[in-house]
């Protein structure tokens, strides 16, 4: 099972505390240190929209070139996935959407739009020998127009499969879900996945996260994205709050027996310096509670 980290894009596009180029190079960095070898660094949008990755370059530039780690980068559009290629990403994400207001607000664009903004820049990636992977935000619910029908899912997946996704992700982008839907979309998204691999993207706004990300395991799914301390949000979802804290998610798997590769105790010592950073105390538990049993 692979954890994808996304505290330096996911996590932190929507704290107020604006963190300087050097200090998310460093939190990406400990990140490595602690075992993580995929994670989403940065966003190609545009600042005015999103001043948090405004540096999205000046990040890739400062991070550690590590042939075993990949980058990813969010990108949204054309002008995005040219940002991302000429910065020499091995590795963008394309955000679609299930429903159209959602897609408005989010990002100008109507759900279909949005599918249509991946299966344009797909090839382009392969092309220039990237990977492109499809994140279908909202799977599990809209915050405007409520139930998302499982066949729009299932719809999105079998386009971004055709385009080439090599990975697709299921994302409860408000937190909505419970583990008995997850079940449900997952196997429905393996039936039209084609070579995509499956990946799975949970907020934990109504508690439920953690026990998404175990339903979503069962279910088979290749890789979990997850935030370390559990900090993230989305600008444009009200009242979304923040992902699945990485540190608590591995401690579980691990005690499951899941191979994850990540040095717990590591993690954990990490989530002290972002409350330092963001001024605040974040949602993890793990790095409050400890491990069990304590480490040798
Ligand atoms: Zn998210």
């Amino acid at each position: 099972m692979e954890i994808v980290e996304v505290s330096a894009r996911d996590g932190l596009q929507s704290e107020d505390v604006l963190l300087d180029t050097d200090t998310k190079v460093e939190l990406i960095s400990r990140a490595v240190d602690a075992g993580v070898r995929r994670i989403e660094v940065c966003s190609f949008v545009n600042p005015k929209r999103v001043p948090q990755m405004a540096d999205a370059e000046g990040v890739l530039a400062g991070l550690p070139a590590r042939k075993d780690v990949t980058y990813i980068g969010l990108v949204l559009n054309r002008r995005g996935f040219e940002r991302a290629a000429g910065a020499g990403m091995r590795e963008i994400n394309v955000v679609a959407v299930t429903t159209d207001t959602f897609g408005m607000r989010n990002q100008g664009a109507t759900s279909d739009e949005t599918v249509a903004v991946f299966e344009d820049i797909a090839p382009l990636a392969r092309d220039a020998g990237m990977h492109a992977t499809l994140t279908i935000s909202t799977a599990f619910g809209c915050p405007y127009e409520g139930e998302v029908p499982v066949e729009r899912v299932v719809e999105i997946v079998r386009r971004g499969a055709a385009a080439g996704a090599t990975e697709i992700a299921l994302a409860d982008t408000i937190g909505v879900a419970a583990p008995t839907d997850v079940t449900e979309r997952i196997a429905a998204a393996d039936e039209v996945r084609d070579a995509a691999t499956l990946r799975a993207h949970f907020h934990n706004t109504r508690n439920t996260g953690i026990a998404n990300a175990y339903a979503a395991v069962e279910a088979g799914v290749s890789a979990l994205d997850a935030s370390l301390g559990g900090i993230g949000g989305c600008p444009f979802a009200p009242n979304a709050t923040g992902n699945i804290p990485t540190e608590d998610l591995a401690y579980m798997l691990e005690r499951m027996g899941v191979d994850i590769g990540l040095d717990l105790d590591a993690l954990a010592a990490i989530v002290p310096w972002i409350e330092a950073k963001l001024g605040k105390r974040v949602p993890g538990l793990l790095s409050k509670a400890g491990r069990f049993p304590a480490a040798p």
